[in-house]
């Protein structure tokens, strides 16, 4: 029986006003009961309960941003109708004091109880999503803390419609829809799905997993099963041990909402319910819960400093994201081939793709992958993703490859970069910390090498990667095939959406033929040489056009028409293939092998 147990009835504690159940013994741990009673408005009323420790005042905090998004969130905007009470049921006067704080006063050092409503139909953002099927709630967006409670054991009390089914990482009380977590930081980072849902359960290597889908889509969850069992098998090429005895896999199959987050020892991954059964899309979802599972180790168990602890009310700092993002893309692909879950094909396809964006971005000359990092947090689209930045997991992507063909290179391929990693998981985990400083201390561990030049100029330094030798080392090269031979294409350089009256600039690349024509973001193409821009697209029209000739395009700048002329240029090649080497040596194909886990591709 738990300490909890003891105290007191859960049951009692949905039933009854805790200030009216008699004499209770203080508390070391928060009560918080979530009350989902009109879903279809998106209501939840929550009610905390705590001891006070002997303080006048409390503080009680909503975060402002929540873990995996790297983005301040304004959470608070949810919360409603605040309230807070005494042992007594007397009514304790309180006060915010910030966007996110709430000040409660006179509380005579006794157990307190704080109740609000929260608003909560934020799908997208996997933060907090009620409806009459179904209910996602991170707790960062849920439960406040206080510096009294954020250390204390929180019991969480679900009150749901009958018909619903209740799972999250943490684990289960008394009832199935009570949970408990060791502390708050815990309940934070570890979601609860209850609603409508299919639900799985199987067990690999002495550990349990779930899958969890709420939605109806043209997913295949045998499938997904089968998959995902060889997929959890996979961690051992890179990591000794696990950090988890139970890990939940949970799928939305929705509209309106895509993308996916890591937590403690689960994910909530969110896809379009009809994006499950093609193989291209498939591929997508497989890959994204290979992803999200590599994170369990890399970020859940080692993060860089400015990460741990995780402050709440702040942007959490560090050069480093880049590690914990792009390696995690790279560290996918790893268990993906390994697991046969991703053909040879499919990996050089991708590695086309990502080869071909990063060279067809500007932003690569103006900033490093450390200054990404740093900058994640007022991260934008628009000409800021284009012109002006790299991208902490596809230019991390790329970082992770040249660190791990180096290491493989210097060591006769005896190590890799997952032995870094490995590393970080044995040697770093929280509450330690790492720093750029601890990488070169593991590379040289790893290599007998000193990284600090490496470092400098592929971490602080602007990319420039010569793809040509990367690929040639495993035994690879690039091939534009028929685009080789294709007869040059006309290129304007901007990127366009489809409007009203025309088609809305979303992009233009620096010093491409548009960007000297001073064409900008924002402007409404109308007519290409005087008639009318029908067209979805801007490539329909340039198909009429040869580089070096002239197109006059007029616009709507802010109401204002004004005409241009393009001095049009040639499309950059585009349709990259990576193939193997006709004749790749013995070392070509052992390296390849060694990197990738399968056999050369024939
Ligand atoms: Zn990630």
């Amino acid at each position: 029986m738990t300490k909890f147990a003891r105290f007191i009835s859960p049951l009692l504690l949905i039933i009854t006003p805790w200030f009216m159940s008699g004499a209770i013994a203080a508390q070391n741990y928060v009560t918080v009961d979530i009350s989902i009673e009109q879903p279809q408005h998106h209501y939840a009323q929550v009610t905390l309960s705590f001891d006070a420790l002997n303080q006048k005042k409390v503080i009680l905090t909503l975060p402002t941003w929540r873990t995996g998004r790297y983005e301040i969130l304004n959470l608070s905007n949810g919360i409603r109708e605040f309230s807070a009470v005494d042992s007594f049921g007397q009514k304790l006067p309180w006060q915010k004091i910030d966007k996110d704080s709430w000040q409660i006063n006179n509380t005579q050092g006794k157990n307190v109880q704080i109740s609000y409503q929260v608003y909560a139909n934020q799908l997208g953002k996997r933060t907090r999503h009620i409806d009459d099927s179904h209910a996602f709630l991170d707790a960062s967006a849920v439960v406040m803390y206080s510096e009294q409670t954020r250390a204390s054991k929180h019991v969480i009390n679900l009150s749901v419609p009958k018909s619903w089914r209740s799972v999250s990482g943490l684990t289960s009380g008394n009832n199935d829809h009570q949970f408990i977590a060791k502390n708050y930081d815990v309940l934070v980072d570890s979601p609860i799905e209850t609603g409508i849902n299919e639900y799985h359960q199987f067990s690999v290597d002495g550990r349990d997993y779930a899958l969890v889908i709420w939605g109806k889509g043209n997913y295949d969850s045998e499938k997904m099963l089968a998959d995902l069992e060889v997929l959890v098998q996979q961690s051992k090429h890179i990591w000794q041990g696990y950090p988890f005895t139970r890990y939940v896999f949970m799928v939305h199959a929705t509209s309106g909402a895509r993308g996916a987050t890591e937590h403690l020892n689960s994910t909530i991954i969110q896809r379009s319910r009809f994006k499950f059964s093609d193989r291209k899309d498939y591929l997508g979802f497989i890959s994204t819960a290979a992803h999200e599972f590599v994170h369990t180790w890399n970020v859940k168990q080692y993060r860089p400093k400015g990460l741990v602890p995780y402050d709440y009310q702040h942007e959490n700092y560090s050069t480093l994201l880049w590690l914990s993002e792009g390696s995690t893309s790279y560290l996918q692909n790893q268990l993906l081939l390994r697991g046969e879950l991703m053909t040879s094909k499919e990996f050089l396809e991708n590695l086309a793709k990502r080869i071909t964006a990063h060279l067809h971005k500007p932003g690569k000359e103006s900033q490093t992958i450390a200054e990404s990092s740093f900058d994640k947090w007022s991260e934008e689209g628009g000409d800021y993703d284009k012109n002006h930045s790299v991208n902490i997991y596809s230019e991390g992507f790329l970082v992770s490859w040249l660190l791990d063909f180096s290491i493989l290179e210097k060591t006769g391929l005896n190590k890799s970069y997952r032995d870094v990693h490995n590393i970080l998981y044995q040697d770093y985990s929280i509450p330690k910390v790492f720093e750029e400083r601890d990488l070169l201390t593991i590379l040289k561990q790893v290599t007998a090498d000193d990284y600090s030049t490496w470092w400098q100029g592929n971490v602080n330094s602007a990319l420039t990667i010569d793809f040509e030798k990367l690929l040639a080392q495993a035994g690879l090269k690039m091939s534009y095939g028929k685009d080789d031979t294709v007869k040059q294409q006309a290129w304007a350089g901007i990127k366009t959406k489809v409007v009203t009256n025309g088609l809305q600039i979303t992009a233009v690349e620096k010093n491409s033929p548009a960007w000297q024509a001073g064409l900008t973001i924002d402007d409404v193409i109308v007519a290409v040489e005087g008639l009318r821009m029908a067209d979805k697209e801007l490539t329909t029209r340039l198909k009429n056009f040869k580089p070096k000739d002239r197109m006059s395009v007029t616009f709507f700048r802010r109401d204002e028409l004004v005409t241009r002329m393009i001095s049009l240029g040639e499309k950059p090649k585009e349709a990259l293939n990576i193939v193997p080497i006709e004749n790749a040596s013995k070392q070509q194909q052992d390296f390849f092998e060694r990197w990738t886990g399968i056999d050369f591709p024939e």
